[in-house]
């Protein structure tokens, strides 16, 4: 045992893929930070394998990185390393990115440990009382928030899914201390035999920008002047689930509770009412909204509401960016 990892931390576990680590690690970091900060506790960066790169994670928040010697690409030879660390040295939480990787690994771990779990948080606080981890999360349909507390069993679990937190600005002159351990599992049971590349489909989820439809759009016409607009703002086309279960767009372009979760700077919502189930995704800085319905619940949500049809307004926003009437290029929309 070291004295770098005390028991009863703040853990992260931090996801590698091939581009490295994955920014969501990063986004719970800056947030375990904020947590530790409540809890009188240290955060730990937690990686199976990437020894390398594990110092840099000190720039998003990490106090200390623990990191296993090996490279196990499956959720199940990591579900052995993280356990092993996780009995070797009892962290208090464990946050973890809900990636596709991480809805896989998070469950057996959580199995594993004898503890509970919940997923796909939206929010997370201490209590100032208990200092139990407060995990929030939509629960029936997205109807109301339910917060879930795990008091009884350790780590207290939850998952984030990516751009639920705002990653931090990096420290550049902050690194932490990296802890090595070596690895228990000898492989794990899954053989990888080959990777094939998800198609070329934009990723909404890193849109600066996003133009996204709904049931009001009014047909092909207008979600053509949707895509048009969203590329004249140098962004991408995204959709409310009736569009994505009509096949109209396909899932990666759904945006919400079952579909992705969003920061862009600006999100224009053409014709969508505003679904508690929908704003559960949506973490844009600006909403514009444009409905007909004076009453539509996406005008409590809009720093800007335009109460108008969507065609008539995709058609008027495209001609005033052909005429330079729109400020553009400057940041300002
Ligand atoms: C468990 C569960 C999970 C869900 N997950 C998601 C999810 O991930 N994402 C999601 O989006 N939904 C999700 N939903 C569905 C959600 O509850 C709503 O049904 C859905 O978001 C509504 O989509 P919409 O706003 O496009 O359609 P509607 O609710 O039908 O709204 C259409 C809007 O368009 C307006 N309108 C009509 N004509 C025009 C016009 N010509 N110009 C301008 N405005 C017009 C209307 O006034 C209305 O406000 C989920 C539901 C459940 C139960």
């Amino acid at each position: 045992m070291t004295d770098t990892i005390r028991p009863g931390g703040l853990w992260v576990y931090c996801e590698r893929g091939r581009e490295g680590i994955r920014p969501v690690a990063f986004e719970l970091l800056g947030q375990a930070a904020r947590l530790a900060r409540a809890m009188n506790s240290a955060v730990t960066a937690v990686l199976v394998g990437g020894a390398a790169e594990a110092a840099f994670l000190g720039r998003y928040g990490a106090d200390a990185a623990l990191c296993v010697d090996c490279d196990c690409p499956d959720e199940l030879a990591q579900t052995d390393e993280l356990a092993a660390l996780v009995n070797k040295y009892r962290p208090e939480a464990l946050l973890i990115g809900a990636t596709a990787f991480g809805r896989s690994l998070a469950p057996r771990l959580a199995a594993r440990l004898n503890t509970g779990l919940t997923a796909d948080c939206t929010g997370l606080a201490i209590d100032p009382d208990t200092g139990l981890l407060l995990q929030t999360r939509p629960a029936f349909g997205g109807n109301l928030m339910a917060t879930i507390v795990c008091p009884d069993r350790r780590p207290q679990m939850a998952t984030v899914r990516p751009k639920v937190f705002r990653a931090p600005l990096p420290d550049e002159t902050r690194l932490c201390p990296v802890v090595v351990e070596r690895p228990v599992s000898s492989g794990g049971a899954v053989e990888l035999i080959q990777r094939i590349a998800a198609g070329s489909e934009i990723n909404i989820g890193e849109a600066d920008v996003l133009v996204s439809v709904g049931q009001g759009i009014g047909g092909a016409e207008n979600i053509a002047l949707a895509e048009a607009l969203a590329k004249r703002l140098g962004g991408a086309l995204s959709a409310s689930r009736p569009l994505v279960d009509a096949g109209i767009l396909p899932y990666a372009r759904q945006v919400g509770q079952t579909g992705k979760t969003v920061s862009p700077r600006l999100y224009i919502a053409l014709g969508i009412s505003g679904a508690i189930q929908h704003m559960a995704g949506v973490a844009a800085q600006t909403i514009v909204a444009v409905n007909t319905d004076p009453d539509a619940p996406i005008f409590q949500y809009a720093h800007y509401a335009v109460r108008c049809e969507c065609g008539a307004f995709l058609r008027e926003a495209l001609e005033a960016l052909r005429n330079g009437e729109w400020g553009m290029g400057n940041g300002e929309y």
